[in-house]
């Protein structure tokens, strides 16, 4: 093969490798519909890309954000087809988008979604990076590092408001008696502290509930019929009525178990129907600051 030829094969090969990157990610959008990744008993969509789909972990946050991206504005899916628009500038895009909603309390509308993808098209990562920030000044992303250390141990690179540097400052001089020297220190000296007063595995052996939750070790015990796979997330486990109250079940130990949360909300939408769910957590969530996903 002459050089002109090789050239010619990968850019035909790129041609489809972005044709099937638009088909990946439409599917992705129909697997977050169907709450495939739930049902087959993953904790969300990144583990099922992960897990079932052998992606590394950058890898499935680009794609299941370009996939979120392209849900509310499905134009996208041409753009990553001409080259317009990739993985990389799609994930930056969400993810500027979300800090920005979290930061301000306020929803990104359509319109700004669809101004921002358009400005960026043809931009390199830089460029983009450039073009997102001055759009969405309060979704700047933080310098926050986390680097695993030889040791097992880890060092994170935090950074703080002033008002929150404050209530650092203010926790250093209440505990400056202790061993609270270093801001490390003292970080993990306050999380103990709270798991010692909030986690179900550390409260007291009572009998009744919080029994559920540790006889499961904190992690949920969804399993999916067809694979036999479990889910084994431990955040934001709950204890679920396998038969719910409203349906007459039980609060005994025989009627209870350990789910977490999205595996919770899918037994609920399979018992009471979606549509009621869904209107029940907007009902709940309304009148709330916006949740960044
Ligand atoms: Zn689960």
């Amino acid at each position: 093969m002459n050089n002109i030829e090789l050239d010619l094969a990968v850019s035909q090969l790129v041609k489809t490798e972005r044709k099937i990157t638009r088909q990946i990610l439409d599917l992705i959008v129909l697997a977050e519909k169907q709450r495939l990744p739930a049902e087959r008993g993953f904790r969300n969509t990144h583990d099922w890309l992960i897990r079932g789909h052998g992606y590394s972990g950058s890898a499935a946050n680009r794609r299941v954000q370009a996939a979120r991206l392209l849900n509310v504005v499905p134009e996208v899916a041409s753009k990553v087809e001409d080259g317009s628009l990739n993985l990389t500038t799609l994930w930056q895009t969400q993810k500027t988008i979300n800090a920005q909603q979290a930061a301000s309390g306020q929803k990104v509308t359509l319109e700004e979604k669809r101004e921002a993808l358009h400005s960026i098209e043809n931009e390199t990562s830089e460029g983009a990076e450039r073009v997102l920030n001055a759009l969405f000044p309060d979704g700047v992303q933080s310098g926050e590092k986390t680097t695993h250390k030889r040791d097992g141990g880890l060092r994170i690179f935090i950074e703080v408001t002033d008002e929150e540097a404050k209530e650092i400052q203010r926790s250093r001089e209440l505990l400056s008696q202790s061993t609270t020297s270093s801001h490390g220190a003292l970080y993990a000296r306050l999380c103990k502290e709270y798991n010692d007063r909030k986690d179900p595995l550390r409260k007291a052996a009572a009998p009744g509930r919080g029994d559920v939750i540790r006889k499961a070790n904190g992690a949920c015990v969804f399993k999916d019929p067809v694979t036999g796979r479990v889910c084994g997330s431990r955040f934001n486990t709950q204890q679920d009525h396998i038969i719910p109250k409203a349906k007459g079940g039980s609060d005994e130990p025989e009627n209870m178990r350990c789910l977490c949360r999205r595996h919770n909300q899918l037994m609920a939408e399979k018992e009471f129907g979606r549509e009621f769910m869904e209107n029940k957590r907007r009902r709940s969530d309304s009148g709330t600051r916006h949740r960044s996903t």
